[in-house]
């Protein structure tokens, strides 16, 4: 008869074999750190090709944190420390530094084992390479962000699109009113534009809008400028900050820059050259006013203008103000 206890240690050292084999042919690396020591008492061989280090150079945590990208590193030690100081399974991403010094991401999975009286014993993890799937969202981010600028821009024009231009009133309208600054607006309109597409086609239209977009956004000089196509053939500018004066001139470089663009016109009855419409307010924003009836305001304006023979600038007056603002659409 075999002894029994002989035929249970030989199973038991099979069993291990099995469990060793198994930990060492996965993808995901095992390991092992004695809390006391802070010392690695185990890593699978699997880390040196996947990072490059030989598996006897993993010693303490501090070979950890020190093969750890420098920006990941205070917050993952840091957090890592904590939660197994308090007991807790957690994982953290990082990009630990290969042997050749480029970065893979890693994601450690840890699990806090601890003594009968509840003190740390150990930690013990698995290391898995997640450089891919990382790439995946980078790339999703990236598409995400590119969707923004689209979702942001005029399809023809390559300038803000009226959702950038809505989105950017709001939030400068409410700058302006909690740092009570002025905020200016010029609404642009080509003149007589359908003549234009009437007597040199769509596809000439289309030029002569990219061109004037173009050079409007040239134009703007301010990093919180917004140049947008507002419509058709309506442009606009949200100037944050700008002053009467500042506008007026704004409004200004406009009509000299269209001019001096020189696009034929000579549709019947009009101008040789394209021409436009403005329309300019400036609002300091007080608790109860709405942007949205200063835009219509200063849209009056332009109405004016086209009203008064086009090809001119017509400005919203301070003193009218408050009654521009309540007067209804034309
Ligand atoms: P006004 O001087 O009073 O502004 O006259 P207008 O002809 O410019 O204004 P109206 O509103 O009568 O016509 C605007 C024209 O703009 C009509 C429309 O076909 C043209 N338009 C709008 N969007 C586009 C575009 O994307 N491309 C082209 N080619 N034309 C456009
Ligand atoms: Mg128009
Ligand atoms: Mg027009």
């Amino acid at each position: 008869m075999p002894d029994p206890d002989d035929a249970t240690l030989r199973e038991a050292l099979a069993d291990a074999d099995v469990y060793r084999t198994l930990l060492e042919s996965t993808r995901a690396i095992p390991w092992k750190i004695d809390w006391a020591s802070m010392r690695f008492t185990y890593i699978g061989p699997q880390i040196e090709s996947l990072l490059g280090w030989p598996q006897a150079s993993w010693s303490t945590v501090e070979d950890w944190a020190a093969r750890m990208h420098p920006e990941d590193r205070e917050r993952v030690v840091g957090f890592c420390v904590a939660q197994s100081q308090a007991g807790v399974d957690h994982e953290a991403d990082y990009r630990a530094m290969t042997h050749d010094g480029r970065y893979v991401w890693i994601r450690d999975v840890v699990h806090v084992v601890r003594r009968a009286d509840g003190a740390v014993d150990s930690l013990v993890g698995f290391m898995f390479d997640i450089s891919e799937r990382k790439k995946d969202e980078e790339e999703l981010l990236r598409l995400h962000r590119e969707l923004e600028r689209l979702s942001m821009t005029d399809g023809l024009t390559g300038i803000a699109n009226r959702r950038m231009f809505d989105t950017r009133l709001g939030t400068e309208w409410k700058a302006a009113r909690e740092g009570g600054k002025p905020l200016s607006l010029v609404i642009v309109d080509i003149d007589c534009f359908k003549q234009y597409n009437d007597a040199h086609g769509h596809v000439a239209g289309d030029e002569c809008l990219t061109r004037i977009g173009g050079m409007l956004q040239e134009l703007s000089q301010r990093p919180g400028d917004v140049v947008a196509r507002f419509g058709g053939e309506e442009f606009i500018l949200l100037l944050p900050g700008a002053d009467e004066t500042a506008a007026r001139e704004v409004a200004e470089a406009c009509v000299r820059g269209i001019a001096r663009l020189r696009i034929p016109h000579g549709g019947p009855g009009v101008g040789d050259i394209v021409t436009a419409s403005l329309g300019v307010g400036t609002a300091r924003p007080a608790a109860g006013d709405t942007a949205r009836d200063f835009l219509a305001a200063v849209d009056r304006r332009l109405y004016d203008a086209k009203a008064r023979g086009r090809n001119r600038i017509e400005v919203l007056e301070q003193g009218h103000r408050a009654a521009a603002l309540r007067a209804p659409r034309p």
